[in-house]
């Protein structure tokens, strides 16, 4: 039977529920890195290819809401909604 030995990241914050220190870290059976979030179960297998600055520039692009601010986008902002029509007599 498969164990891991897992063990806390200090300092770590999970990327899904943003908690600190409840990311543990071990090897799983194929013998890959693994991060696993004890709060939300989140679990994500580290490549390790991959760079820290890799990661680290991708949860910056990550805006609170969501937006993706382009040229065209600025224009379809100036585009307002009119009221309704209000006909009194
Ligand atoms: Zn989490």
């Amino acid at each position: 039977m498969f164990k891991a030995q897992k063990r806390f990241i200090a300092g770590a914050v999970c990327p899904k529920c943003s908690e600190m220190d409840k990311l543990v870290m071990y090897k799983n059976e194929d013998g890959k890195e693994t991060r696993e979030c004890v709060a939300c179960s989140y679990s994500d297998i580290m490549k390790e290819e991959l760079p820290e600055s890799a990661t680290n520039e991708l949860t910056t692009r990550v805006t609170p809401e969501g937006k993706v601010v382009r040229d065209d986008g600025e224009q379809a902002l100036k585009i307002f909604e009119s009221p309704p029509r209000t006909t009194k007599h």
